[in-house]
């Protein structure tokens, strides 16, 4: 992804780009659920997304069926785009929250056109016409990881990145200034080079072996530190969502794609060990294992600076986040963005440093306060969900509970991720249940209200069901590339 978006957006300004890739380490080999940020990064790049569908056997993904995380039994689904509409300026989940006990109201999730698409497993493109319930529609892409990696390698080359094959042995360090000056591989070969992105995965080349920038551990909230993930073959229906299943000691993703559908364990190896992780997996899939379990380790946190002297270190080498909200590929493209936005001439300056370093910490941090509710916010018992049930949280996300639980109120702060039908969707659908609305919804007549409900909760459903199905929709947009 860094190697496409620079060839595509520096290409023509003279400065060359090789990229350094090494077939006997190979990549992590996981990471297939996306958010809808992708579809910006696929557009400034110009990829057709027919081309990308039949390229990365993607399917489409309108959210996350989170299956037991409250308690055995439950489940709720947090929704790409928005909840329903303002109604006079007052949200509609403040609405919602007032009125919810009348029976013909029914669950948030009706008044989303992703998660009433979702679960029909239907799917179409956003219409223009904004007064269109499908003009709500907001979409990401489940697909092959390793497929979009070659993908965007050859669009990378293709627009003038020069891929060299081989292992980095060592770095030398310019012994004034203490930057990075070369890479020597395996062959003896030297690449020399004034800015160094680091993407070398959790092993962190650069920044973190070399340049010692410290790594922030975050497991005292984030304890998961394990996963085996197995693919299996396709089911029918194909489902136009990422399912999340909670385990004991952790839980599940699947992930369908065109060819495969996609699964991972991911657990606290203090809680689990890796034999019942495995044995957890093999038997809750929908159908036959195609290969052998891939384990991975790994842990929550990140890089303390993303960006040190000639360092700029994107992907797993600035941090790790668990992949239960599909952010890591998302955290590449903003770093990538980022990274363009604030692109250096030959000498680089402090300010930009520390304004990458800004946006960075600014992007990973309320990440982590939105994945750690989803373990916190639990009535689920056991050593595992004791733990984080009781654990003391970061200020950042007590504060925003706290707001919450009074009166359904949620603010978004410095540009982060997820914003407030996010939020809304994941708080009420873990548990927390405010204990008032805004009072600007008792200016509006309950009977106006509980119609206005009414028909926006029809129109949703009335538009779900003239949609194709997901699987006909993927493939009439496949037939269409070139
Ligand atoms: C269990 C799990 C599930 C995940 N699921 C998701 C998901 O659903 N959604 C999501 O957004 N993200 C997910 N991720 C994260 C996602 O997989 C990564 O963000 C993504 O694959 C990018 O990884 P990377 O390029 O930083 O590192 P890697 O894939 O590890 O790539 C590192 C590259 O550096 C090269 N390299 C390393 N050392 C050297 C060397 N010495 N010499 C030469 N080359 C070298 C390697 O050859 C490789 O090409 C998941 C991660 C895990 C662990």
């Amino acid at each position: 992804m860094t190697a496409a978006a620079l060839s595509r957006f520096l290409g023509n300004t003279g400065r060359r780009i090789m990229l350094i890739e090494s077939e006997a380490i190979g990549t992590v080999g996981v990471g297939e659920g996306t958010i809808p940020p992708i579809l910006e990064f696929n557009h400034q790049l110009g990829i057709d997304e027919a081309q990308f569908l039949r390229e990365t056997h993607a399917t489409y993904k309108l959210g996350i069926d989170f299956v037991g995380w409250t308690a055995e039994g439950e489940r709720y689904f947090h929704q790409f785009g928005q909840i329903g509409r303002a109604l006079n300026g007052v949200s509609l989940h403040q609405l919602w929250l007032k009125h919810r006990s009348d029976p013909a109201v029914g669950p948030l999730a009706a008044y989303s056109m992703s998660a009433v698409a979702a679960a029909n497993n239907r799917f179409a493109h956003p219409a223009a016409d904004p007064s269109d319930p499908l003009s709500q529609i907001a979409y990401a892409f489940h697909f092959d990881a390793a497929a979009y990696g070659q993908f965007l390698r050859r669009y990378a080359e293709a627009k003038g990145a020069e891929r060299i094959e081989g292992r980095i042995v060592s770095v030398d360090r310019d012994g004034e200034t203490g930057a990075i000056a070369s890479v020597s591989l395996e062959d003896d070969r030297k690449v020399r080079g004034d800015l160094f992105v680091d993407c070398s995965g959790f092993r962190s080349l650069l920044l973190g072996e070399t340049l010692r920038v410290p790594f922030e551990d975050w497991s005292q909230w984030l304890p998961c530190d394990r996963a085996i993930a197995v693919p299996s073959e396709r089911t029918e229906p194909l489902t136009p969502y990422t399912r999340s299943t909670a385990h004991p000691a952790g839980w599940q993703w699947r992930i369908p794609l065109q060819h495969r559908t996609g699964n991972g364990h991911v657990y606290s190896s203090a809680h689990m060990s890796d034999e019942e992780a495995e044995a957890i997996l093999l038997s809750t899939l929908d159908a036959k294992p195609i290969g052998s379990p891939n384990k991975l380790k790994f842990k929550a946190g990140r890089r303390s600076r993303s960006w040190e002297s000639n360092v700029v270190a994107i992907g797993l080498s600035s941090g790790f986040l668990e992949p239960l909200e599909s952010t890591s590929i998302h955290l590449i493209q903003h770093g990538v963005q980022k990274l363009l936005s604030l692109f250096p001439g030959r000498e680089i300056g402090q300010a930009e440093r520390d304004e990458y370093n800004r946006h960075m910490v600014n992007s990973y941090d309320p990440i982590r306060d939105f994945l750690i509710l989803h373990y916190s916010a639990t009535r689920r018992t056991g050593p595992f969900w004791d733990h984080v049930r009781t654990m003391e949280l970061p200020d950042t996300l007590k504060h925003k509970i706290e707001l919450f639980r009074e009166r359904g109120r949620v603010f978004r702060y410095n540009d982060e991720l997820f914003d407030t039908p996010s939020w809304v969707a994941v708080m009420l659908g873990q548990g927390i249940i405010p204990d008032e609305h805004d009072p600007l919804v008792d200016g509006m007549p309950g009977a106006q209200v509980l119609r206005a409900l009414a028909e926006l909760r029809a129109g949703y459903q009335r538009t779900a069901m003239k949609l194709p199905l997901a699987s006909e929709f993927i493939n009439r947009k496949v037939s269409e590339a070139a």
